[in-house]
């Protein structure tokens, strides 16, 4: 039985850029809940107002299966557990679980905690079990213990019979340097079980955290599994400090879809996809096109040969169905793409197009002559679906522009301030409408919703997530062609949009009437 530990607010938040709000990290709590996640470490209880402030509110949250847990230090040197803040703060916090952090490795404890090695196995006793004796069921975290291991074998495992014996229920260990090779997390991990296993009294789990700076944290998760470990720890989308954590959503899929270990079960599975957007944009990060598993791309085929035989055995090019994880055989529609890459993309989007039909072949061609004039339908999803309505003869069209115009002005304090006024008619009603705004796709985003808001209230779901910008070099005479892709999402989906244009405002409100339109459409359908 796999238990999963989910440390995407405390080790994940660590991404460089990133900060979350309190709120934000209770979203993304719930979130975790509904996946599925045992274990949700929410961050430090003593260290901040903010994580103060989360695990108040924690406190009086209702999960469904989840418990919160909260991360610390084991006692500091030289005081006993009483006088020690943050082991209070912990003991005194509404999480039931807790997490603390000991020194696994011999040279740490001499050289960066500057003490002896028995003083630091008083350490995690004290501070284990003064946790233990508050009523907290507690975790040790052994910091670099495999490379403690390789140092020092007969300390590391010291240093968890100690956690053990002051009452520790897990012993998570960690690869903190993130470059250890699975083969010896595997030879590692399995002689810790073998030499937990020949302690009489340890009926203990073991857990596995792991960083990803050589690239193998799920590959070295996935053998600490395999070698007996049973507590999986990671953060979602492996969001972390330099180059991240071990992406617990690859793990998931892989330990249930390929390991045969039932973690979610299949209909929860399904949620991987979903979860790795919602974090992702609660993270204001773009996601990851070529994350596995969940990324937009990970089952798209460019070449129109590996799209035929897509379309005739799902299995031909794809390792798992995509749907076991919520996500889609993306095909991708390109200059390359045949007429078969279309029908399935086009059915993908809930459009049915007959295979030899005469309409599909005028409609690839019209794509093409798109492509060629600087469209791009490879990100830009609901563009291509609001233009296969249209070529079929059912538009989706929610207000009709009369007008736009937009002013930027330079001011004195050096800002530059956008403002867009917008003409437009919705169900035979004239609006106009003005917004203001850092730059013109801000100032026309902010007017159309203010002019439109009335009839579609559901408007302000919708937030522009992503906005890119590219001169196109193979523009023919003096002016240069501009494509604009804009990423939308709704909190549960996210969308790309295109527009093309030998004026940059022009190609960006393209892009956006898509964005919204598509936005109205699959909410009103
Ligand atoms: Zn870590």
């Amino acid at each position: 039985m796999i238990t999963l530990y989910d440390t995407t607010l405390r080790d994940g938040e660590q991404r460089e850029g990133v900060s979350l709000s309190v709120e934000d990290k209770l979203r993304i709590v719930a979130r975790l809940d509904m996946l599925g996640v045992t274990y949700i470490e929410g961050g430090f209880p003593a260290s901040n107002p903010k994580d103060i402030a989360f695990f108040e509110a924690a406190g009086d949250l209702t999960l469904k299966q989840a418990k919160v847990a909260a991360f610390g230090m084991t006692l500091r040197k030289g005081i006993t557990a009483v006088e020690d803040e943050g082991l209070v703060a912990l003991a005194d916090c509404s999480a039931p679980t807790v997490t603390v952090v000991g020194k696994a490795w011999d040279k740490q404890v001499e050289l960066a905690l500057e003490t002896t090695l028995e003083e630091n196995l008083r350490m995690v006793y004290e501070g284990v079990a003064y946790l233990v004796a508050s009523g907290k069921e507690v975790f040790l975290d052994a910091e670099h213990y495999f490379d403690g291991y390789k140092s020092n074998s007969a300390y590391a495992l010291e240093v968890l019979h100690t956690a053990v014996n002051a009452g520790a229920s897990a012993l998570v260990l960690c690869e903190t340097n993130g470059g250890a090779l699975p083969h010896e997390v595997y030879a590692i991990t399995r002689s810790t079980v073998e030499a937990l296993a020949d302690w009489s009294s340890a009926q203990v789990t073991v857990g596995i955290h792991c960083h990803n700076d050589g690239g193998c944290a799920v590959a070295n998760s996935l053998e600490a599994v395999r070698a007996g470990a049973t507590q999986v720890q990671g953060t979602v989308n492996g969001y972390g400090e330099r180059v991240g954590n071990a992406d617990l959503l690859a793990l998931i899929a892989n330990l249930e879809l390929k390991m045969g270990h039932e973690v979610l079960g299949a209909e929860r599975l399904q949620l991987l996809t979903p979860t790795a957007l919602f974090v992702a944009e609660t993270f204001n990060v773009t996601p990851d096109a070529h994350q596995p598993f969940v990324g937009q791309s990970a089952f798209a085929h460019k070449g129109g040969l590996h799209a035929s035989a897509l379309a005739r055995f799902a299995g031909a090019y794809n390792h798992i169905d995509p749907t076991a994880v919520g996500n889609f055989a993306h095909v991708v529609v390109s200059e390359l793409a045949g007429r078969a890459s279309l029908v399935s993309k086009a059915a993908q989007l809930g459009i049915d197009l007959p295979a030899d039909d005469a309409i599909t072949a005028k409609l690839l061609a019209d794509i093409k002559e798109r492509e060629a004039a600087g469209y791009s339908y490879e990100v830009a999803d609901a563009s291509l679906a609001l233009l296969l309505r249209t070529e079929l003869g059912q538009p989706a069209s929610y207000f009709k522009l009369e007008s736009f115009r937009v002013i930027a002005e330079k001011r004195e304090d050096g800002r530059v301030m956008t403002e867009a006024t917008i003409k437009l008619h919705v169900n035979g009603e004239r609006f106009v409408a003005t917004g203001e705004g850092n730059g013109p796709v801000n100032a026309l985003d902010v007017a159309l919703r203010l002019a439109i808001k009335r009839f579609y209230p559901q408007i302000d779901l919708l937030e522009l997530t992503d906005y890119k910008v590219r001169v196109l070099d193979e523009s023919v005479g003096t002016d240069a062609i501009t494509r604009v892709l804009i990423e939308t999402g709704n909190g549960e989906a996210a969308w790309g949009t295109v527009g093309v244009s030998e004026n940059v405002i022009e190609a960006s409100w393209d892009a956006l009437v898509d964005a919204v339109t598509y936005g109205l459409l699959v909410d009103i359908s």
